[in-house]
């Protein structure tokens, strides 16, 4: 019997990777033009920093996690998101100290133990970014029109939804406020029960039809806010109108982490199904100091990189084909041998160059060269290689020229870059 990935698990494979590939450096290149640097953190992680991070009572911590003793017994968690790790990361390096506004970025593999659908995995991978030690109002609109130009310059479009979750100075009379309200309604579903008793403010989130039915007449957080958080909020939204980054507020999107405070943001699509949120974040001002660090604030987001994938393809934005520089169609056992020593050497000189070890025909040959993509086709038979000359054929315009083959391969591998590079 074959053994099969695990339900949820997908491989990504050639003629799929291309838009992986370009998905990761179109937003690298964005990144860095926005001054963050990449951060690579573990995989694995002791579960306690995402029970103290995420929160004890969030859909995360309490269903989602692979979580597992190790051989020694300690309870080990595979991150299912970016912040928690990098901030762990961020404390422990003492990175605070060596700079006080950290941007980094990460891109990798979450696990999250989910029912899996289109665009829902269970290890999925996100490109997420966290900048440290600010709380200005204007880094918020910077990081909301970064991921919005992310999309756009993968030729994407999302909405932007903001809103504000408040402070702990503000909050808790909104949580009452809540509170109140839910205690008035009795038809809800299980989970709201359950989350009235343990984070009232999950209930928003909750995606029985029912339920948010009777949340469209809930009180509603911004009418909470302390001054402070307002203030914060209307800058924000400033920031984002001088960016002139469109968006609309959602006063119910709560978004299913508990470390988030203040701004609050989804990028979502109508192109997914279900599966509307291709990028999410927030403000985490307390979470830095929660995790052991300084009191210092923060901001990140994460984009789903799986969600990204799906669009673009749906989109048919045909992506460049793979192209290679130079086809070596060689004949005859010492256009064989020959032809194998070039391939390496031009391949040091950083060309891309491929050929067929099995000594075809010529004709095969040229269809191999044309299915590769290859530029220039270099033709080498023992003919050629007597003459010390070889037919050097410019596949787009089907011109031919002669190239010299003299002296060591070193040189007339050089002459053939030289030629290619033409
Ligand atoms: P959703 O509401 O779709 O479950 P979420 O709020 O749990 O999303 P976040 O934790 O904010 O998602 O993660 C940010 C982004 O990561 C999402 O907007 C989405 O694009 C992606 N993402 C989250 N979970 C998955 C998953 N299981 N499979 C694929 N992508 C995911
Ligand atoms: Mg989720």
């Amino acid at each position: 019997m074959t053994v099969k990935a695990l339900k949820g698990f997908k491989d990504i494979i050639p003629g799929e990777v291309e838009t992986w590939q370009f998905i990761e450096a179109t937003a690298r290149d964005i990144l860095h033009r926005f001054g963050c640097s990449e951060i690579k953190v573990p995989i694995l992680e002791k579960t306690k920093l995402f029970q103290r991070s995420i929160g004890e009572t969030t859909d995360i911590v309490e269903k989602e996690m692979y979580t597992f003793p190790d051989r020694n017994g300690s309870s080990l968690t595979m991150r299912p998101e970016g912040t928690a790790s990098v901030l762990r990361a961020y404390i422990e390096n003492g990175l605070h100290a060596a700079k006080p506004i950290q941007k980094l970025y990460t891109i990798g593999p979450m696990f999250r133990h989910e029912r899996p659908q289109m665009g829902r995995l269970r290890q999925f991978h996100q490109i997420s970014v966290e900048v440290v030690g600010t709380d200005l109002p204007k880094v918020d609109a910077e990081l909301m029109a970064m991921a919005a130009l992310i999309l756009e310059e993968l030729g994407l479009s999302a909405s932007l939804e903001i809103n504000s979750l408040g402070c702990p100075k503000c909050r808790p009379a909104f949580n009452k406020a809540l509170l109140d309200f839910i205690g008035g309604v009795d038809d809800l579903c299980e989970d709201c029960l359950r989350r009235r008793d343990t984070n009232p403010l999950r209930v928003l989130d909750c995606k029985s039809a029912n339920c948010q039915a009777h949340y469209k007449d809930a009180p509603s957080i911004l009418d909470h806010l302390c001054t402070d958080c307002a203030d914060h909020f209307s800058a924000v939204k400033k920031g984002l109108d001088l960016l002139k980054v469109a968006y609309t507020v959602n006063s119910f999107m709560v978004r299913g982490l508990d470390y988030y405070t203040r701004t609050t943001f989804e990028l979502l699509t109508n192109d997914l199904g279900a599966q509307s949120a291709v990028g999410a974040g927030g403000r985490y001002d307390g979470l830095v100091e929660q995790l052991g660090g300084p009191a210092v604030p923060g901001i990140g987001f994460a984009v789903g990189m799986e969600r990204l994938a799906l669009l673009l393809n749906q989109q048919d934005n045909t992506l460049p084909e793979p192209e290679i520089d130079l086809f070596i169609a060689a004949l005859g056992p010492l256009g064989q041998d020959e032809g194998f020593k070039m391939c390496h050497a031009l391949r040091a000189l950083g060309l891309s160059v491929a050929m067929d070890y099995q000594d075809r025909s010529l004709k095969n040959q040229m269809k191999q060269a044309g299915k590769a993509g290859a530029r220039f086709v270099l033709i080498l038979g023992d003919e050629e290689l007597k003459n010390k000359q070889a037919v050097l054929r410019n596949m787009e315009n089907h011109e031919q020229q002669e190239v010299a083959l003299g002296g060591d391969i070193k040189h007339w591998s050089l002459e053939l870059a030289d030629n290619l590079f033409d």
